[in-house]
């Protein structure tokens, strides 16, 4: 590799974006290795004497579950012989679907690359020595010419998917003796409980395992319905999801494609059709340019608020914006005021959160620029509320504004922009927030107020792309391969040329629509099959706080599910969401119900344990 291909970063760039292309062929071998390991179905046969624990979902928090059992067992006095048997619906193990090394390296995780470390931190028993965080990694199996790597810097999903690989063959070379492990490529369709162990189905057939414990790990596994009627119109193309990304290379050049959602899902689908047709983007004076290819698609999307998500900076964790008003103590406080009932979210929460960000925004505004609170709420989380018709008749105008702002601000940072602040203490009110929200520390009401009003919009400030992404999204508005026509959310019919979408100031009429959004789970709708089987025999039930019907799993705040109290059935990650508040990320340290299924399991497949057990009976 060529120091030369650095320059630009050198020149313009903050911070580096890493990618598979920058590692050495040792640091990427591990693909194969696990992928070479990786049976179906019809491989597996039961042996005997032998008990069997089943983790359903390869991605990250399979792996994080997996390397936490291992770890117990090896310290474990003996154990009997003991298949872990691990399905994923690929082979891509720890990568899950999100971060597959498969897909193109323009697809980038959100935050900085020092934000991300596979290996449990805490003080626990560790069977892997060398337990790299990704810094580390990138460090050790980068191509000697690269540059220095900053924890700032951010990376493609691409190789960090490579990472969680390397980190599973780390694992599977030092499975402790009478363990093994079988990554099995198949979905797993429905589970049935015996007495005291669990019976699998997939590929329509039995498995002839009685399997002792079994983990649920499915992350994003949900669909999204169809646009009303769609299927009864063949000549329109609607996808339910963007992902697999490359499905979308069956889009003709230059054709028209509506989106619903401007989240990072949109970001994805957007550098997919272009940069990923061959366009390129390019520094011009300070300014980056999209020159492009000429086999673009021209994107029109829209949403419920027809806004972008907020660029961010490479900022770590212990640059955590210190509360002043939202604090443990407030929450506390409410708590012990309403002791008889559960918090209410308008009441005791919005009225502290809009303090604290107020606060934020005006401890950098200059004396005369300081903010009342709604106006302050306002800019952050509404900012096209108050558009005319004249505004809204050539909303795209007003989006490359916004975008352009968002720019300028981002590129001043949390210390010198009130915005950028406000976002910060925003993004640490959400965080917050958990404490609040977790296993219905709310009325029924507040749960759903927040989750359908305040959620999505405090997640569009804090969890927002790459400011790089950003800049590249502003790029595609200006050359109009981005064309930001709806300001209000559009309604949509079916014509005999296809699907129109339109509100007061726009219509237009498409052939191709994706849903960009990531599917929310609705156990009542079946919208994941196995857990809509799952619903069906009662083995999983819906959390409903008061009236609120979450569409969510019910499980206890162990990860095991309410109904099967003394099952060793457990939940962890997405799937807990409702439960918990933003379980879907990376992250090993928040809600890791895969730690506490691991200790169990450990303990019931111990001699030692089933000494006790027996004795306690
Ligand atoms: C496009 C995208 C980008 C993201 N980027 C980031 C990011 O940058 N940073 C971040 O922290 N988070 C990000 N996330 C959130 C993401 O969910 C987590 O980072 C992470 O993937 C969660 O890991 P997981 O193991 O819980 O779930 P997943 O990664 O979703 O893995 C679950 C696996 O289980 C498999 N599976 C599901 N059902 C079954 C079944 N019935 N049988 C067998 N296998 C099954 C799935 O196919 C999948 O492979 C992103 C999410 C998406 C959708």
């Amino acid at each position: 590799m060529d120091q030369s291909t650095f320059s630009e970063y050198r020149k313009n760039k903050k911070c580096m974006i890493w990618q598979s292309k920058h590692i050495t062929q040792h640091g990427l071998k591990s693909k194969k290795i696990i992928s070479d390991k990786t049976i179906e179905i019809k491989d597996l046969r039961p042996s005997p004497a032998t008990e069997c624990i089943a983790i359903v979902g390869g991605g990250p928090k399979g792996f994080y579950a997996l390397e936490r059992l291992l770890a117990q067992l090896k310290d474990a006095e003996s154990t009997t012989n003991l298949e872990i048997h691990i399905f994923n619906t690929n082979s891509f193990f720890a990568c899950g679907q999100n971060y597959r090394p498969d897909q193109p390296d323009y697809l980038l995780i959100n935050y900085a690359i020092g934000n991300i470390d596979a290996w449990e931190v805490q003080q626990a028993p560790q069977i892997v020595t060398q337990r790299l965080n990704l810094t580390e990694w990138i460090k050790h199996n980068k191509h000697e010419q690269c540059p220095e790597v900053n924890p700032r810097d951010f990376a493609s999903r691409e190789l960090v998917g490579y990472y969680l690989m390397d980190c599973l063959q780390h694992v599977v070379q030092v499975v402790p003796k009478n363990v093994s492990i079988r990554l099995i490529s198949t979905q797993v369709e429905d589970i049935i409980e015996s007495t005291s162990t669990y019976t699998l189905y997939a590929d329509n057939q039995r498995l002839p395992f009685a399997y002792e414990s079994i983990l649920l790990v499915t992350g994003n596994s949900y669909h999204n319905s169809y646009l009303e009627n769609a299927q009864q119109h063949a000549h329109v193309t609607c996808f339910n999801s963007a992902y697999p990304i490359r499905q979308l290379d069956l889009i003709p050049d230059q054709a028209d494609v509506a989106i619903q959602g401007y989240g990072l899902t949109f970001t994805d689908v957007a550098l997919h059709l272009t940069e990923g047709r061959g366009g390129r983007f390019e520094y011009q004076h300070n300014e980056l340019i999209y020159i492009p290819s000429g086999r673009e698609p021209i994107l029109y999307p829209y949403s419920r608020n027809n806004l972008m998500m907020l660029p961010r900076s490479g900022m770590l964790p212990e640059e955590k914006y210190e509360l002043i008003f939202f604090t443990d103590h407030y929450i506390d406080s409410v708590r012990q005021r309403n002791r008889e009932n559960k918090i209410s979210f308008k009441k005791d929460i919005a009225p502290i959160l809009q303090k604290e960000i107020q606060y934020a925004y005006n401890r950098l505004a200059r004396e005369d620029d300081g903010l009342t609170e709604m106006e302050v709420i306002d800019k952050l989380f509404f900012p096209n509320k108050d558009l005319d018709s004249p505004q809204l008749e050539n909303y795209h105008q007003y989006m490359l504004e916004i975008t352009q702002y968002m720019q300028e601000e981002a590129a001043k940072g949390i210390s010198a922009s009130p915005f950028m602040l406000a976002v910060h203490a925003c993004r640490a009110c959400l965080l917050q927030m958990a404490k609040v929200y977790n296993f219905c520390g709310m009325d029924g009401k507040s749960h759903e107020y927040f989750d359908r009003k305040w959620s999505s919009n405090m997640n569009r400030l804090s969890f927002g792309p790459p400011a790089e992404n950003s800049k590249k999204i502003h790029a595609l508005l200006k050359a109009g391969y981005i064309q930001a026509k709806y300001g209000k959310l559009p309604a949509f019919r079916f014509n005999s040329n296809g699907l129109e979408l339109f509100n007061d100031y726009y219509t237009k009429t498409f052939q191709y629509h994706i849903d960009g959004r990531i599917a929310k789970p609705n156990l009542a709708a079946a919208n994941n099959h196995l857990y809509g089987n799952l619903f069906k025999s009662g083995m999983v039930r819906e959390l409903i706080n008061d009236s609120y019907h979450t569409g969510s799993i019910a499980i206890h705040s162990d990860g095991t599910l309410i109904g099967k109290e003394n099952s060793m059935l457990y939940v962890y990650g997405t799937p807990t969401e409702g439960n918990v508040l933003d379980n879907d990320t990376l992250s090993r340290k928040s809600y890791n119900f895969g730690n506490i299924w691991a200790h169990k399991t450990a303990s019931l497949v111990t001699t030692k344990y089933k000494k006790q057990y027996e004795h306690s009976l």
